[in-house]
């Protein structure tokens, strides 16, 4: 299926390796021209370059940080007009709500609530004169099933959804979407990381966390990025202008529900 996407530009933030990488990559496959971003130059152009050689679309690599003021300037500073917003960022810590201080919670509110936000504000208005724009958010499954040691990801990700839930319904007559993807049990980094704290708390080896994690998912085994990749491109596409305010799991049917 020709998704109707060549020629289009897209903002892909955190993208140097992980979901990011492979929401950009996917993005990339169907002619999309690409800015992604990073904290590390280095890696972030060493993923633009794989972008350019595996697909030849062009790909600018902004290293900064997403949830900062400057990162996200830089960004836009490269792409003012996108026909496509992909956010993202890294989680924040594992752990116990009484280890958070006020500080722990606004780190976790400005990189997965307020980042995307002033993101989103940037770049909604033009979306809607030219009439077209796909903006996803990649959040987590614990904004449909809470994760117990990820209350700052639970909390500030929710405040997003809450948001976009109201503007994807004010712009979807301009044909701007605005939908998120809700990942769970995807093997990257960042999994190995939640794998890793497991197997501490639990006093158990990282292959019998990894185990155990995967036992939940009716699917039987991790996601491979690539899936979520698609996922993000198919929400992206031209045919997908009547997809309006979702939060879409992609995590081999591990929440658990009749409707989801
Ligand atoms: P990952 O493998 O750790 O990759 C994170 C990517 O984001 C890297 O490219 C990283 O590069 C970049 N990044 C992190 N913080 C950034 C910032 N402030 N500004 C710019 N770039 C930043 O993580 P992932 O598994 O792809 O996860 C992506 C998001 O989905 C995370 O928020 C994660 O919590 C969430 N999630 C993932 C899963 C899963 O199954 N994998 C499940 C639930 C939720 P630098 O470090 O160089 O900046």
């Amino acid at each position: 299926m020709d998704l109707g996407l060549r020629g289009r530009k897209a903002i892909v933030c955190a993208a140097s390796r992980g979901l990011g990488k492979a929401c950009a990559m996917g993005l990339a496959k169907e002619g999309v021209d690409l800015v992604v971003t990073a904290r590390t130059a280095t890696v972030l152009e060493e993923t633009a370059e794989e972008i350019r050689r595996a697909t030849g679309v062009k790909v600018i690599a902004v290293a900064g940080d997403i949830s900062t003021e400057e990162g996200r300037a830089a960004t836009l500073a490269a792409c003012p007009a996108p026909d496509i917003l992909v956010n993202n960022a890294g989680g924040p810590p594992h752990g116990d709500f009484r280890e958070w201080d006020r500080d722990a919670w606004i780190k976790a509110i400005d990189q997965n609530m307020l980042a995307p936000i002033f993101l989103i504000k940037a770049v909604v208005d033009g979306m809607c004169e030219r009439k077209f724009g796909r903006i996803v958010n990649i959040t987590s499954a614990g904004v449909k099933a809470p994760i117990p040691n990820l209350g700052l990801s639970n909390g500030a990700r929710t405040g997003l959804t809450g948001f976009v839930a109201g503007l994807a319904r004010q712009v979807a007559r301009h044909n701007v979407t605005i939908n998120s993807l809700l990942p769970g049990s995807i093997l990257t980094d960042r999994s190995m990381e939640g794998a890793a704290h497991r197997a501490r708390q639990a006093n158990i080896s990282i292959e019998d966390a990894l185990a155990e994690a995967t036992s939940a998912v009716p699917a039987g085994r991790y996601g491979d990025p690539k899936e979520f990749g698609d996922a993000c491109a198919f929400l992206c596409a031209a045919q997908s202008g009547f997809i309006v305010g979702h939060n879409m799991q992609v995590d081999g049917g591990r929440f658990n529900a009749t409707i989801a």
